[in-house]
């Protein structure tokens, strides 16, 4: 398994409209927090939880809740 991975990554949202559960949320999160403006979520791609880019960012302590649900969807427990 990839640590560094969508399923793992900060910028990663939950979907439940995505076919893979997650969303890449790196559009959203790139922006300074004042710029940000949530937008439906269906604008953000979907993402495998084992797919990866150069815009990875490791998760908070926040994140590592999310990544540990997130491991799930990558099979990497049971
Ligand atoms: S595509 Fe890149 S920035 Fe987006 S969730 Fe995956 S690793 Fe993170």
């Amino acid at each position: 398994m990839m640590d560094q991975c969508c399923g793992r990554c900060a910028n990663v949202m939950a979907s439940e409209t995505a076919g893979t559960g997650l969303r890449c949320g790196w559009p959203y999160y790139k922006l300074s927090p004042k710029a940000r403006k949530m937008q439906r979520l269906d604008v953000f791609e979907p993402v495998e939880a084992t797919a990866c880019c150069g815009y990875y960012r490791e998760p908070g302590p926040q994140g590592l809740l999310f990544a540990t649900s997130a491991d799930v969807l990558m099979g990497s427990r049971a």
